[in-house]
């Protein structure tokens, strides 16, 4: 049998060489309200880069061919090493080059408020989108710093080396490289969110501390240094563990296993142990947890970024599809019930990136502003709650658009669905999310971040009706978290889209999340035809 050209078979083409900064008017509008206009070029040259096929064809290479640990060498020798494909390399290689791992440690002279957030979230956000297992020791190198500041000896010779935007794949002691990537080990067998848990021990000795124990994940062991949480005489204290000692000997940080997983299968998630592995600390004896915090603050953003991400190629893979596939002589584009489907995911996915666009700018001001650090503080759990969460039934979802295509390897879906969960696991789960809201939702923060809420969403409907339930349910503690951060979710997101997107949207958005409950599944918003037909013209350009 011979193969008809694609058009003939009803089949739509690949959808790769494209630019995945031009074709995305929600994006650019985006990083434009939030004080990145000025970047534009550079994110489109990024977005043609990362849209090529053949970084689409790097990113399937290096999810088909796993990551392999070797635990001992020829000789039977320790050497704990894991092998990459060469495509993972290349994309790590291209990730570090962009700064994505860097760039928003920015030089003290440049002038404030650079929007160095939001530009580099719009490029991890365009690289989620092509693969994304890459991309978590990517995001642990660039929120390493943040821990690293405990600490400015150690960090005065480590960070440069981050900011050279150099990766170096060889197992090398970290000092020998231009460029090295950093990890984190928190999570143990007994215990991940409760850390408190951890039964590792930290015993001085000489200018570091020799760590026994365990954690049970540890992702992309190849890294050069972990950020690690152990037991010390003062209590749980973070640690600065190294591949290699500084008498140049391979560090006794031994990999078990590495874990089989659902997705995310470019990247290599380890068990190790520790048998008098040598580390630094990082911040004082027993204050572990607030050192690493401000890490987990910085991979939390990362992966509502990464989630947005997956949603967006999610829908483009989608509408694609409707747009050329033919059904009863109509494209599916055009038959109403999918034209609702198709703009009710474009509206969340725009929702998507207009909530961690503006979430990027508050880290951008935190500094300088007061309000904007509460916006930052209390929104980041918000927002990684709500879009992760809604990630892996947004990618069901645009899978069913594509039929059986979407359920066969061939296609991107499998790969985006089988990736989607993970972000609302790690980093904290939805309930440990919802925790933290509570936590930092005091009456004065949630005042000052739903004042500014509701100046933003002017004019919108819901508004007012929606505080008093965020009010109401966040007052009532463990019982209405998950109702009143879901709220608060939606009204972020209604004034997000209210400053960046076209007036019609924000109100559509209200409309249909505000005043009424959105229906369980996507495409039950009512959402008329010229609304529908905006939405899909602005989500991608024919
Ligand atoms: C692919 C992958 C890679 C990972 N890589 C790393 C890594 O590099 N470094 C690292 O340190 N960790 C890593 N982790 C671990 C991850 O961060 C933890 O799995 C996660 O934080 C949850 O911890 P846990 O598995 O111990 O579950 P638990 O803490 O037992 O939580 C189980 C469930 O209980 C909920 N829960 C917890 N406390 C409460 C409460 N008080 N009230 C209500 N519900 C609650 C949680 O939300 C969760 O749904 C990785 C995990 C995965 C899947």
């Amino acid at each position: 049998m011979t193969t008809p050209e694609p058009e003939l078979a009803n089949q739509s083409p690949p959808y790769e060489d494209v630019n995945l900064f031009g074709s995305d008017l929600p994006l650019r509008d985006t990083v434009a309200s939030n004080a990145g206009g000025a970047e534009c070029e550079v994110l489109a040259a990024f977005g043609r880069r990362w849209g090529a096929a053949e970084m689409f064809e790097r990113g399937r290479q290096a999810n088909a061919h796993p990551p392999q640990l070797e635990t001992l060498d020829d000789s039977g020798f320790r050497c704990d090493t894991v092998e990459f494909h060469p495509a993972y390399h290349a994309l790590m290689g291209e990730s570090v080059a962009e700064g994505l791992a860097a760039s928003t440690w920015i030089p003290e002279a440049t002038p404030a408020p650079a929007p160095a957030q939001v530009t580099r979230a719009a490029r991890f956000y365009m690289a989620a989108q092509v693969e994304t297992g890459h991309l978590c020791p990517i995001t642990m190198t660039r929120a390493a710093v943040a821990a690293l500041a405990a600490e400015p000896r150690l960090a005065a010779q480590v960070v440069p080396k981050i900011m050279a935007r150099r990766y170096d794949q060889r197992f090398a002691p970290w000092w020998e490289k231009e460029g090295v990537t950093l990890g984190m080990g928190m999570t143990e067998r007994q215990g991940g969110t409760d850390v408190r848990t951890n039964t590792t021990t930290a015993v001085p000795a000489g200018e570091g501390y020799l760590i026994t124990g365990h954690k049970w994940f540890m992702s992309a062991p190849m890294c050069d240094l972990f950020l690690v949480l152990a037991q010390a005489p003062g209590g749980l204290t973070c640690f600065l563990m190294p591949r290699f000692c500084p008498d140049g000997v391979v560090n006794a940080l031994h990999v078990q296993r590495l874990k089989d997983k659902l997705g995310n299968r470019s990247n290599a998630s380890s068990e190790v142990e520790f048998a008098d592995a040598f580390a630094w600390r990082v911040g004082e004896e027993g204050r572990g947890v607030r050192t690493i915090i401000q890490m987990v603050q910085l991979t939390r953003l990362d992966c509502a970024i990464a989630s947005a991400g997956l949603m967006r190629m999610a829908l483009v893979q989608a509408l694609h599809h409707a747009r050329h596939r033919i059904v009863f002589q109509k494209r599916l584009v055009d038959q109403p019930m999918m034209a609702g489907v198709l703009a009710d995911m474009a509206l969340e996915a725009e929702a998507a990136i207009a909530l961690v666009m503006r979430l990027c700018r508050s880290f951008d001001l935190a500094a300088a502003d007061q309000a904007e650090a509460a916006r930052a503080r209390l929104l980041t759990p918000v927002i990684k709650f709500w879009i992760c969460k809604r990630a892996p039934a947004f990618v069901y979802e645009a899978m069913e658009c594509l039929g059986g295509n979407g359920y066969v390897e061939e296609s991107l879906l499998p790969r985006l669905y089988r990736e989607a969960p993970v972000n609302a696991i790690w980093e904290g789960s939805g309930n440990v999310m919802a925790l933290d809201v509570l936590r930092a939702a005091t009456p004065e923060t949630l005042r000052t971040v739903l004042d500014a809420l509701a100046v933003d969403a002017e004019g919108l409907p819901g508004v007012r009706e929606t505080r008093a339930l965020i009010m109401e349910a966040l007052a009532a503690g463990e019982t209405r978290a998950r109702f009143g951060v879901e709220r608060l979710a939606l009204l972020a997101a209604a004034a997000a889209l209210r400053v960046s997107a076209p007036a019609a949207v924000a109100e559509l958005f209200a409309r249909t999340r505000l005043v009424a409950p959105h229906g369980a599944m996507l495409g039950t918003s009512d959402i008329s035809v010229a609304e529908r037909a905006e939405l899909l013209a602005r989500a991608l350009p024919v």
